[in-house]
């Protein structure tokens, strides 16, 4: 069995960019507002002669009541970390923390997945106490990342291939 990583967060954070670099595909829907993909969507990959799984979360129908797309987003985080060997948690390095981000650490420390948190969005940010807020989810280090751009991506898949 392929190792599967799942990529956790809230909206807009970057998961589905961060998927696409994982995967070499496009095949997750990269939207310029929160929550386009519709479903928890899979693809994979190869590192160094490693195979994995990954999953995209965030999806939900766009035409639900806006309570059910919260609780499908919530469902479909808990899923996707209940199936993962290893999650990768993003964060948004530019806007920090947030209550949602607390809401899925307790969600990560209830299920007590390994976990790898990403604080994408880093490029071109000098200042690293930027990331030191996300310390306090308390789930160790806090690695710089920038989907878009790819930097450390590979550094990052690394680590958490590593963890299985
Ligand atoms: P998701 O909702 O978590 O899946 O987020 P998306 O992957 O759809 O990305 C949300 C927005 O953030 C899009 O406009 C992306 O282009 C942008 N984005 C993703 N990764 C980065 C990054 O590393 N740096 C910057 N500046 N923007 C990014
Ligand atoms: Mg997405």
């Amino acid at each position: 069995m392929k190792p599967v990583l799942a990529l956790v967060g809230r909206p807009n954070v970057g998961k589905s960019t961060l998927f696409n670099r994982l995967t070499g595909t496009r095949d997750a829907i990269v939207a310029d507002y929160a929550g386009l993909t519709r479903d928890r969507h899979y693809g994979s990959g190869k590192q160094s002669g490693r195979e994995f799984i990954v999953i995209d979360t965030g999806g939900f129908e766009p035409d639900a009541a806006a309570h059910d797309i919260y609780r499908e987003m919530a469902k479909q985080t808990r899923q996707a970390i209940a199936e993962a060997d290893v999650v990768i948690f993003v964060l948004d390095a530019r806007e920090g923390l947030s209550v949602q981000d607390h809401d899925i650490a307790n969600e990560l420390r209830r299920l007590g997945k390994p976990c790898l948190l990403a604080a994408n969005k880093a490029e071109g940010m000098k200042d690293s106490s930027r990331l030191a807020e996300f310390y306090e989810l308390g789930f160790g280090d806090v690695h710089a990342v920038s989907s878009a751009h790819g930097q450390g991506v590979r550094a990052l898949l690394e680590l958490a291939l590593d963890m299985l």
